[in-house]
């Protein structure tokens, strides 16, 4: 797969560090540059020349209507020319705001279903493309595919490029996990920087053994593609923080996130990163993590999830 990646920054957060007792550093992907940045743009970096590589002008692709990865899809498209039909399972809103707003700006075409109705939909999609003299590309909602597991574990690549030399790797590193696709390329890309570092995927929604396993269906689909022999068996997929499922918050998250935009000026969300740095924090109170630690916390965007 070709590298078309351009970096996020990375930085070391004084503030953070100083309020949770470690040494927190921030790896920037909601500062990806792709309108709207974010986990999603990183991954279509790999999905979209993966689709044009089989020879496809068009996409068919499917999510909620706040869904970061039907945003970057629609928008991608647009930027290449090629046609989007997005099967959205919610109903249409009232107001259009967040990520729907751009996803309807894009141009793209937009159907709106109930959940069981989105296989149906899709497929009914591809084919009207591919009638109408298309080559239809189809992603899995949240880009749950190889190529979104190959972002990550390319991003891992550019973070230890990025890493300052005098320091050793980081002892954590934790981020909000959904699919299982972006902690899948983290666990690849990790154990092979060093058998050190522990990676922590915080759930958004699922459960476990459920998240767990699909964690590890990812990963063992990218070692096989990756095929240099290496395994990283242990998974650490955490189900504690996740507010009673996706999209699902309390006061607790939420006072959290805006104390975090008080005391830090970062802006997490309580869709996604609230919730990662939120188990971050509880981390180091409960002594999980020693403080002194080195800590990097992915942040993978979600600032339209915060608007609407
Ligand atoms: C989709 C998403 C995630 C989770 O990504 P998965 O690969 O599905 O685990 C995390 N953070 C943000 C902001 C996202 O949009």
């Amino acid at each position: 797969m070709s590298n078309l990646s351009p970096l996020s920054p990375l930085e070391l957060s004084g503030r953070l560090s100083a309020e949770y007792g470690a040494k927190i550093w921030i790896k920037r992907d909601d500062l990806f540059p792709f309108s709207g940045g974010g986990s999603k743009a990183r991954k279509a970096q790999f999905i979209f020349p993966e689709a044009a590589r089989q020879g496809c002008n068009a996409i068919v692709t499917t999510g909620s209507a706040q869904s970061n990865h039907i945003r970057v899809c629609a928008l991608m498209a647009a930027q290449l020319g090629w046609k989007a039909h997005i099967i959205i399972h919610d109903t249409k809103p009232s107001r259009s705001h967040g990520n729907h707003f751009l996803t309807v700006l894009s141009g793209a075409e937009i159907t709106y279903c109930d959940m069981p109705d989105v296989a149906s939909e899709m497929d009914r999609a591809m084919e009207s493309l591919a009638a109408n003299g298309h080559k239809p590309f189809y992603i899995w909602g949240g880009g749950h595919n190889l190529q979104g597991s190959y972002a990550y574990y390319d991003a891992v690549r550019e973070l230890r490029e990025q890493w300052p030399v005098e320091h050793q790797p980081p002892d954590y590193v934790i981020f909000a996990s959904g699919t299982g696709t972006t902690q899948a390329g983290m666990h690849a890309g990790l154990a092979r920087w060093s058998s050190s570092i522990k990676c922590i995927g915080v759930s958004v929604a699922r459960q476990n053994p459920r998240g767990t396993q699909e964690v590890k269906k990812a990963l063992m689909e990218l070692n096989d593609y990756i095929a240099d022999g290496l395994e990283c068996p242990s998974v650490r997929f955490d189900d504690q923080f996740n507010f009673g499922g996706y999209a699902q918050t309390d006061t607790e998250l939420e006072n959290f996130v805006t104390e975090t935009a008080q005391t830090t000026g970062l802006l997490v969300d309580p869709v996604y990163t609230g919730k990662a740095l939120f188990a971050l924090k509880s981390y180091i109170k409960s002594g999980e993590i020693s403080k002194g630690s080195k800590v990097l916390f992915w942040h993978t965007g979600g600032l339209l999830n915060l608007l609407p």
